[in-house]
């Protein structure tokens, strides 16, 4: 006769070993280098985030600028790190003095583009519609863009920020249709990038709810298949907090990830051993 006590400890181990079983949820965690660092700097950077162990579940992307792509290609070229540009040029080609296209980004290895951050969107006049036309070019060079989508706060303060963020994204869709899906979306408040001021989890929580369930209004994308970052003063304090948060798929990390050890230190704290 067994043990009603033997029945309850098989039961909990088989629901434990399930649980264990279950797949790592998976994070991406892009640096946003702005217009910072040099080529020696880049180099010495990249050399040690190559020694770290990064776990495949962590999708390591690093956005630095322009001048210095060439480096990752040269030396990630068989790494899991990647990389990617900050930003991408609406037109194929011709006469555009100083913009680079996708193809270009496409020859030198870039798996992402960001799309429409904040900063180009307020000191380059970037609208909806040429963020759109941006987000089509690096998907038709197969290169994922982050489409960066975010309000002041103002906006937030008036309670506008829903309309807001719909309004960038359905630029997006107007132009890509369904490829929207293919996308990444990076949830960056204004008011919160660059200034040490993160929105409450629960707020997080509440947007990322109100940009996944978007998402699957348009393009009817299972509920695992939208992917949205958070960015906006993300650092070793809070990562863990924000990771927590249900439709946070990632992070878009600026001035935290210009020291490689500040960078490697987030991507340590999201390592289920921790370590
Ligand atoms: C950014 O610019 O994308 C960003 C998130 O910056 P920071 O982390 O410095 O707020």
């Amino acid at each position: 006769m067994v043990e009603k006590r033997e029945i309850e400890s098989l039961v909990r181990k088989h629901i434990e070993s399930k649980f264990s079983s279950r797949k790592q949820k998976e994070y991406i965690v892009a640096a946003n280098w702005k217009m910072n660092m040099s080529a020696k700097e880049t180099r010495r950077f990249i050399e040690k985030v190559k020694e770290e162990k990064i776990p495949d579940y962590l999708k390591t992307v690093i956005f630095p600028p322009y001048p210095y792509l060439p480096i990752f290609q040269e030396m990630l070229r068989y790494d899991k790190i990647t990389y990617g540009a900050q930003d991408v040029a609406k037109e194929e080609k011709g006469a555009y003095t100083g913009e680079v296209s996708a193809a270009m980004l496409a020859d030198l290895g870039c798996s992402y583009v960001l799309a429409g951050h904040s900063e180009r969107r307020n000191y380059y006049g970037e609208t909806p519609e040429i963020v759109a036309r941006k987000t089509a070019a690096a998907l038709r060079y197969h290169i994922r863009p982050v489409v960066c989508i975010g309000e002041t706060l103002e906006e937030r303060q008036g309670n506008r920020y829903h309309e807001v963020l719909k309004v960038q994204l359905d630029a997006v869709r107007q132009e890509i249709g369904d490829a929207l899906s293919d996308c990444i979306i990076a949830y960056e408040p204004v008011w919160a990038i660059g200034t040490g001021v993160i929105p409450g989890l629960d707020q997080i929580g509440e947007t990322h709810r109100f940009i996944h369930e978007l998402l699957v209004s348009y393009t009817g994308i299972s509920e695992r298949a939208s992917r949205i970052l958070y960015g906006g003063s993300v650092n070793e304090k809070n990562v863990k907090d924000i990771a927590s948060v249900q439709f946070v798929d990632g992070f878009l990390i600026g001035g935290a990830s210009l020291k490689a050890e500040n960078f490697m230190n987030i991507l340590r704290l999201l390592r289920v051993d921790g370590s």
